[in-house]
């Protein structure tokens, strides 16, 4: 077999790409890690983590990553910050290429590419984009100190953002599209008793407002049908994500949604060798220990996978 086909090459370095690579490594795979556009993955750009096991007073999103990342590496995995942009499985050794050409090739391959945030679809929040408009509020508060911002999205993430909002901002005026959050009952109430949020209910957005800065958003009661306009610098979405998996379309199972299809109680893809785990492969739960987990799955199917055909 030639030696420049790797055991395992993994693609994406959050929870589940490291904790892939940690297993991977001590099993003696030489694994590789593509980090891919956002190393150490979404936890790099989140602020608090207080439901990791084994932090009992809480860690830093990107602090946590390090550690992940100097642990996988301590046992031999070679990290590669690159993107991967395209795969061919139609192998038996599978083929990957990195954005500068490069092709590897590989027995396994573990997918942990994540999942990126979505977008309201609207024009005005593509001309705004980074001119007042982010999908990440401990990336770009900052830029909006003593000012007011808007928040659309009702989730964990809107709410855990909306109060790092609050710390910075003025005023956060936060537009729930239901007459409920779907946020944990713990996040609703630091929002509810956060006196600089004010929350719309039944509130969707219209327009962004501004030409080449944010200067308001014109928000419609959907009971209503009233239009009205909240004066703000800074748009805020987060309402949720989309699993970074189209450039497995033409090989992997997935569902409309593009979340990868693995076989029940296991990380394995339609395809032999490829192993897929966290967040592109994880509607339901979507954690950093849950995606550790399933990474955990895709190296330990991945080493028995190399047994079985003797290729270790
Ligand atoms: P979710 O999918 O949980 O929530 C998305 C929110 O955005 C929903 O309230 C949804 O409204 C709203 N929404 C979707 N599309 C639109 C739209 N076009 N216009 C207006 N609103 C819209 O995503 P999150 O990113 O919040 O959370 C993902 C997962 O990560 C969850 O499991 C969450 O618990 C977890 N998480 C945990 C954290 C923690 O524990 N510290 C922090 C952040 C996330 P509707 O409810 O009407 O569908």
């Amino acid at each position: 077999m030639s030696d420049n086909i790797k055991k395992c090459v993994i693609i994406g370095s959050g929870p589940a790409g490291y904790s892939a690579a940690i297993y991977a490594s001590r099993a003696n795979l030489q694994p590789i890690v593509y980090t891919g556009p956002e190393p150490g993955g979404q936890l790099t750009i989140t602020t608090d983590v207080e439901n990791y096991p084994g932090y009992p007073n809480g860690v830093q999103g990107p602090e946590m990553m390090e550690e992940f990342k100097a642990q996988a590496v301590r046992f031999g995995t070679e990290v590669i910050f690159e993107m991967i942009t395209k795969v061919d499985f139609s192998g038996p050794v599978h083929k990957i290429w990195t954005e500068s050409g490069e092709e590897i090739q590989a027995h396994t391959v573990i997918i942990a590419t994540g999942a990126s945030a979505k977008w309201l679809g609207l024009e005005s929040e593509q001309r705004l984009m980074n001119q007042g408009v982010s999908a990440c509020a401990v990336c770009d508060g900052f830029f909006f100190r003593g000012q007011e911002v808007a928040i659309v999205g009702a989730g964990d993430t809107a709410a855990e953002e909306a109060t790092y909002l609050a710390k910075l901002c003025t005023k956060v005026h936060m537009l729930v599209r239901r007459d409920e959050m779907r946020a944990s009952k713990i996040m609703q109430e630091r929002v509810k008793n956060t006196e600089n949020i004010e929350i719309y209910w039944n509130t969707s957005t219209d327009e962004i407002l501004g030409e080449s800065e944010v200067t308001g958003v014109r928000v419609i009661n959907t009971k209503t049908n009233e239009k009205s306009e909240i004066a703000v610098q800074g748009f805020f979405v987060a309402i949720g994500h989309k699993p970074n998996t189209d450039m497995f379309k033409d090989w992997l199972d997935m569902e409309e949604s593009g979340y990868l299809v693995t076989k029940p109680d296991s990380s394995k893809t339609n395809i032999e060798g490829v192993f897929a785990s966290g967040d592109a492969q994880d509607h339901v739960y979507r954690q950093a220990v849950t995606a550790a987990g399933t990474g955990c799955m895709a190296a330990l199917d991945a080493e028995r996978y190399l047994a079985a055909k003797g290729i270790i």
